[in-house]
């Protein structure tokens, strides 16, 4: 694969982030032309990527459909929410990070009812927790949860939670936006009404919409819902099977280039075999990381292999924005932490690159360290006993 891969020669960096990320030549390549939007040529396409998609729900396929929406992530989280959620219904949101709590922002403007369980910044949502909440809060309709929080990189129990929700006879939604074609998403299993991931996550491709994967009677009995024109799931879906077209003007070059990106998500092994490349490249950087004296965030179990959070050093020698520039000096653009209690940083794991870069970049890391005169990555004190919380 190594030949695909960017090359920081050509002064193209990896994108240790967790999408945009870095994608496959070919996949760039496959923008390199024009489609009309209205052309047959397009409209095959547009049917292509969302048989394929369904493809990868599992058994339950045939019950759902796949809608393609315009736009970045959010945008398709917020079609969900506006689609499925009656004017009158109320969601538990499951939030331990930054998307949870934007899914609550979210149905705050779309004036829904809202029930926030917020669990700080990485703690995850309990299944025993979400059973309670739902029998003391009967108002409740929709439970949504967050597959992998992004955030922190945890990965949530969505079984567990799935299994409360069912139990309950509530509706579950969920946002595997950074979990869905590398981490298993059995819709059957999850008895799931409908959830969202985006064209520039785990399949790889670039940026430019997201998609909505719901169970069809769901999706009919969603007319009117809509407080949006352009975010109406019904009325997108409604026009996309009696037309083929997308309502308003479709990201025709990233559909091309995801199209690719599916090509290649599928000769390597689809969604198992990018779970184990990803975990791989966890496994190296978290082991190289700690190696050097850094600790991540979360205890192994919790560590999902889509992003990992690592604390900053305690050594007054480490600045962030320092070791920022020395690893892109390096060919390596990490992202910066989302933690409100201590400093952190974050390696994403996902895109395309393997264990070499992975190990490549823990070399860079300890070049950075070495610049900056930082003798040891450990973390302060305070690191650790935040980190004992998780534990109990
Ligand atoms: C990326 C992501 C989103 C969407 O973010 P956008 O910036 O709108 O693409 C939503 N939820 C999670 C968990 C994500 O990782």
């Amino acid at each position: 694969m190594s030949p695909a891969f960017p090359d920081p020669a050509l002064g193209e960096p990896f994108l240790l982030t967790p999408g945009p990320l870095s994608t496959a030549w070919e996949v760039k390549d496959a923008m390199l032309r024009d489609w009309g939007s209205w052309d047959d040529g397009f409209r095959a396409m547009t049917r292509d990527l969302r048989s394929r998609l369904l493809a990868m729900v599992g058994d339950g396929a045939p019950a759902y459909d796949c809608v393609p929406i315009q736009g970045s992530g959010s945008y398709s989280v917020e079609a969900m929410l506006g689609s499925f959620v009656p004017k009158d219904g109320k969601v538990l949101v499951l939030a331990n990070g930054a998307y949870g709590l934007r899914a609550a922002k979210t149905l705050q403007y779309l004036g829904r009812g809202l029930h926030l369980l917020d669990k700080g910044d990485y703690l995850p949502p309990r299944g025993a927790e979400v059973a309670g909440i739902l029998a003391s809060d009967p108002a409740i309709t929709h439970v949504l949860a967050v597959h992998c929080e992004t955030s922190s990189g945890i990965l949530n129990p969505v079984e567990e939670i799935a299994e409360a929700t069912h139990a309950a006879g509530r509706k579950l939604l969920i946002d595997s936006m950074s979990a869905f074609g590398a981490l298993p998403l059995d819709v059957a299993a999850l008895h799931c009404t409908a959830f969202v991931s985006s064209a520039n996550k785990c399949i790889e491709g670039v940026p430019g919409f997201g998609f909505v994967i719901a169970r069809k009677d769901e999706i009919a009995s969603a007319k009117g819902n809509s407080h949006s024109l352009s975010l109406d799931v019904h009325a997108q879906w409604e026009t996309m099977n009696k037309t083929g077209q997308w309502r308003f003007t479709p990201p025709t070059h990233t559909v091309a280039a995801f199209l690719k990106a599916l090509d290649l998500h599928e000769a390597e092994g689809g969604a198992p075999a990018r779970l184990a490349r990803y975990s791989r490249n966890r496994d190296v950087v978290v082991e190289g990381l700690r190696g050097l004296g850094f600790e991540t965030l979360l205890a192994d179990r919790w560590l999902s292999p889509i992003i990992v959070t690592f604390f900053c050093p305690e050594s007054p020698a480490f600045d962030f924005s320092r070791f920022y520039e020395l690893m892109k000096g390096q060919g390596f653009i990490i992202y910066p932490g989302k933690l409100t209690v201590v400093d952190s940083f974050r390696i994403g794991c996902i895109g395309r690159m393997d264990e070499d870069v992975m190990r490549r970049v823990v070399k860079a890391a300890g070049f950075a360290l070495s610049q900056m005169g930082v003798n040891s990555a450990a973390p302060p004190a305070a690191a650790l006993e935040e980190r004992k919380k998780l534990a109990a």
